[in-house]
């Protein structure tokens, strides 16, 4: 069997009416010209200064609401996107997030009110995306609960189901060419330079035909407990994570 070339979604974070408008509307061309089905990872009552760049455009949530109506998938980020818990993610990627590490009521009653505002926009929100990565057990089963059953992050090479819950892997920050698996290159478009912004273009014109969708790749994707292989994968991935965060608090003292 010729094995099924590698899989790309992209992912933008920190959508909110305040952030940098000509700052996303760069990435704009390439989605429509490509049909890309991004995961737009909103956050409903942002209150995070680093993401107040411009005033609030009237238009973001119409715009919002007329790209998923195009095929992207809306992604729950978060809250208000105010990291000030030093709780232990799932996820070591940051020593504080907005979730990990409070109480279940807490997280849950954060994740219903942000489901309520993106809901009361049009949007519908179908997978969550931490802040920071910053999540734990207690975060899942509030997802659970309010009826969140994927969530985009992880570290193996293709989707699959823990906690009750389907994961989406997010392994990549920028473009990378892979051989097999599923791969969510994740994008900031507040902060992306202008050289990211042109390594993706040239990427997404080579490979526009490898670029999917959250529904396809749950419809072409088994789904079930990793296996050994992937388990290992993922280990060594959490594991190099985990080397680079001693020595980059070695380094800053963080
Ligand atoms: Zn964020």
């Amino acid at each position: 069997m010729i094995p099924k070339p590698a899989q790309y979604l992209l992912r933008f974070d920190d959508l909110c009416p305040s952030m940098s408008r000509n700052r996303w509307l760069r990435f704009l061309p390439q989605i429509l010209e490509f049909g890309i089905q991004p995961i737009l990872a909103v956050i409903p009552d942002n209150q995070d200064p680093e993401l107040q760049v411009d005033d609030p455009v009237p238009d973001f949530w119409p715009q919002m609401r007329t790209m998923e109506a195009a095929g992207a998938t809306i992604g729950l980020h978060g809250y208000r996107h105010l990291c000030a818990s030093e709780g232990t993610s799932l996820l070591p990627f940051h020593r504080i997030s907005e979730f990990a590490g409070l109480p279940e009521e807490t997280q849950r009653e954060w994740i219903s009110a942000g489901l309520g505002i993106l809901r009361g926009h049009g949007l519908n929100p179908r997978i969550w995306v931490a802040p920071r990565h910053g999540f734990d057990s207690a975060t899942l089963r509030a997802l659970r609960k309010e009826g969140i059953g994927m969530i985009s992050d992880g570290l193996a090479r293709v989707p699959f189901t823990r906690s009750g819950i389907t994961w989406i892997p997010q392994q990549l920050w920028g473009p990378l060419e892979k051989t097999g698996g599923v791969w969510t290159i994740l994008l900031h478009a507040n902060t992306a330079p202008d050289s990211l912004m042109r390594e993706l273009e040239i990427f997404v014109r080579q490979h526009a035909a490898q670029f999917t969708s959250v529904d396809r790749v749950i419809a072409e994707s088994p789904l079930g407990q990793l296996g050994l292989g992937e388990r290992l994968v993922e280990a060594a991935a959490l594991l190099r994570l985990k080397q680079r965060q001693i020595v980059k608090r070695f380094i800053y003292r963080t």
